[in-house]
């Protein structure tokens, strides 16, 4: 396949995790193309993700246990992540009362260009469903 035609794929996948709030690994990139016809292999994608974190079109941040997720909302935000069902969500700063300085950064010289924070739990749909059980 032309390179030109996997960077188109690449950024459907993109505007796609923009528009729904979706929150990937590379792999699960490589299993939806798959799963939809248009097998990019891992090695692209990652490149293609990479680069596109260099360029501020998407954000990449770790989880506890080591596993990059790439982000498509590069407003600044945090995360929630269900260690249950691995389920992410996006949280606003404003709404969980997180707050700093930026002059901070800025008097130390430094300038900021991605904040990452992610609170790990278990989310609400898995609390109700051990009750159940
Ligand atoms: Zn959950
Ligand atoms: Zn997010």
């Amino acid at each position: 396949m032309k390179r030109t035609k996997q960077r188109e794929i690449i950024m459907n996948v993109i505007e796609r995790m923009k528009r729904e709030k979706l929150h990937y690994k590379v792999e699960d990139v490589y299993l939806l193309l798959k799963k939809e016809g248009c097998s990019v292999n891992l090695s692209t994608i990652y490149r293609n993700f990479n680069e596109l974190v260099e360029k501020g079109v998407l954000l990449k941040f770790l989880l506890s246990d080591g596993t990059a997720i790439y982000d498509a909302n590069v407003f600044r935000h945090a995360h929630f992540r269900c260690l249950r069902c691995g389920k992410i969500e996006d949280l606003m700063l404003e709404e969980i009362g997180f707050d700093f300085q930026e002059d901070t950064f800025r008097e130390k010289g430094i300038k900021l260009s991605n904040i990452s924070v992610v609170f790990e739990g278990i989310c609400s749909d898995c609390l109700e469903e051990n009750k159940l059980n």
